[in-house]
């Protein structure tokens, strides 16, 4: 993605509950290279997959919801496209001053600053909160906001850390639905082999409707 005014995403939500501190927008960067087994997102890992959007577009349509605070970037590795979503932040904060900002990311964060590369330093200056590190199938566990056990919560700006921060152990699976006119979404972080499963459901219903 070199257009420095568009960004490849899988998709967007414009409200969701249960990836960040209250309601949020978010986008679904595309494109990633670790692969981790049992990943949840598959669909995002081709960089050459998903749709291009103008950040013009994008953030008109994400701080339209009043009732939204922030936008979460999600994926797909969203560091791939750390100088899209800088531009995306920016145009978001024109339109609504007090958006605030939360990556999930497959590095750490002390792999990001080592790599010193400038527009991924920029978006870490952008973030109210950093979620970071690789899912890891094996230290599987359903925490606030993080699927494996060596995910960390960074409170980078002072925005969250008083209400979140004693929350950040609390386990539990939050799931949400949306839908569009062809597709369920589920949004939020699953139970381990969740994905299998509906695959396996998806399977039956449709041989079911098959012999009805
Ligand atoms: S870093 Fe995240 S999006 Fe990328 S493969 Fe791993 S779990 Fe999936």
């Amino acid at each position: 993605m070199n257009d420095p005014e568009l960004l490849q995403l899988a998709r967007f939500s414009t409200s969701c509950s249960v990836l960040g501190p209250g309601k949020r927008a978010v986008v679904w960067v595309q494109g990633c290279m670790r692969h981790c087994p049992g990943c949840v997102a598959p669909e995002t890992w081709d960089p050459g997959g998903g749709t291009a959007f103008s950040i013009e577009y994008l953030a008109e349509k994400l701080t339209r919801n009043p009732e939204v605070e922030g936008l979460t970037f999600s994926g797909g590795e969203p560091f791939l496209q750390a100088a899209g979503l800088c531009a995306l932040a920016d145009a978001c904060r024109k339109i609504c001053p007090k958006f605030t900002f939360l990556a999930f990311t497959g590095f750490t964060l002390e792999e990001l600053l080592a790599r010193e590369k400038r527009d991924e330093l920029a978006l870490l200056a952008r973030l109210d909160i950093l979620i970071d590190g690789p899912y890891r199938e094996m230290e599987h566990e359903n925490l606030l906001w993080r699927g494996s056990r060596n995910q960390r919560v960074w409170f980078l700006t002072p925005r969250y850390e008083h209400d979140w921060k004693p929350r950040i152990h609390e386990t539990g699976v939050r799931l949400e639905l949306e839908a569009d006119s062809e597709t369920l979404h589920i949004m939020g972080i699953p139970p381990r082999d969740f994905r299998e499963k509906m695959d396996e459901i998806a399977q039956k219903l449709h041989l079911t409707q098959q012999n009805g």
